[in-house]
């Protein structure tokens, strides 16, 4: 679904990352660790165009695009990609003027030109999905972090997504939110949704993922199953870092 190859960023002198290659395959759980700093959040964005690899090849379902300093992909061409992906932030990211339902149903009338019926329809079969259909015409304010952050994943999906990524999608909530969301997150698991996820949520990483990532220095340094690489690692940086953070 998703495929990097050789993809270099940097910004001005600075090289964020480094030789990415990964794949993340369809109906399946990428999720990607590794210390602050160390280039997750870029390469997350890397793969939506939110940030334009500096060198490198992008696939994404069956666009693919090469890159080279200085020249910069079409408009249009950004945005087909992007239109194949749904991303969800750390701090929700919602429109604080517009109720639940108005924000799940912005993109479909805006992006998608669905009628306003239709895009209703979808938008409250989502909230019902995520829990919150008696919160459709609530204010984000008036809603907790974690029914905000089940809104954004609401949002995401509302597009018809090939893939969602999803950026520290927990690491603003209070910690007794955090459950409700990854909830969530694992039920779209579980109906065969092509997710990548950076997370520093290791005991959720190890249910939730097919392929865990680790990249540390804007390097992948180790790539494998949750087995291989959270619960049992062999490589001693990845070992450092998860006793860091455990
Ligand atoms: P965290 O766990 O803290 O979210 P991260 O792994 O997501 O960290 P990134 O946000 O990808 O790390 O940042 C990687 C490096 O790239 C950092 O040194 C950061 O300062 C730098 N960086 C990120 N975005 C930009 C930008 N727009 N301009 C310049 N440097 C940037
Ligand atoms: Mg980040």
């Amino acid at each position: 679904m998703i495929e990097m190859k050789n993809v270099q960023k940097l910004f001005g002198p600075h090289h964020v990352l480094k030789d990415i290659n990964l794949s993340a395959e369809r109906g399946k759980v990428l999720v990607i660790i590794g210390p602050s700093g160390s280039g997750k959040s870029t390469l997350l964005r890397c793969m939506n165009l939110l940030e334009m690899p500096t060198e490198g090849s992008l696939t994404v379902g069956d666009i693919r695009m090469e890159f080279h300093d200085g020249n910069k992909p079409k408009r249009d061409q950004v945005l087909t990609l992007r239109r194949q992906t749904g991303m969800v932030f750390q701090s929700y990211n919602l429109f604080p003027h517009m109720t639940v339902l108005a924000n799940v149903m912005e993109a479909q009338v805006i992006v998608l030109k669905r009628s306003i019926e239709e895009a209703r329809k979808r938008a409250t079969e989502l909230l019902r999905k995520v829990g919150l259909a008696d919160k459709a015409n609530a204010y984000p304010s008036q809603l907790s972090g974690g029914q905000q952050q089940r809104v954004g994943i609401a949002r995401a999906m509302a597009v018809d997504p090939k893939v969602l990524l999803f950026d520290e999608p927990t690491s603003a909530l209070d910690p007794e939110l955090v459950g409700e969301v990854l909830k969530v997150i694992q039920e779209l698991a579980a109906e065969g949704m092509t997710m990548v996820i950076v997370t520093h949520e290791m005991k959720f990483a190890s249910q939730v993922a097919d392929k865990v990532i680790m990249v540390d220095e804007g390097c992948i340094i180790a790539e494998g199953t949750p087995e291989e690489i959270i619960q049992n690692p062999a490589h001693e940086r990845v070992r450092s870092f998860l006793s860091r953070i455990t």
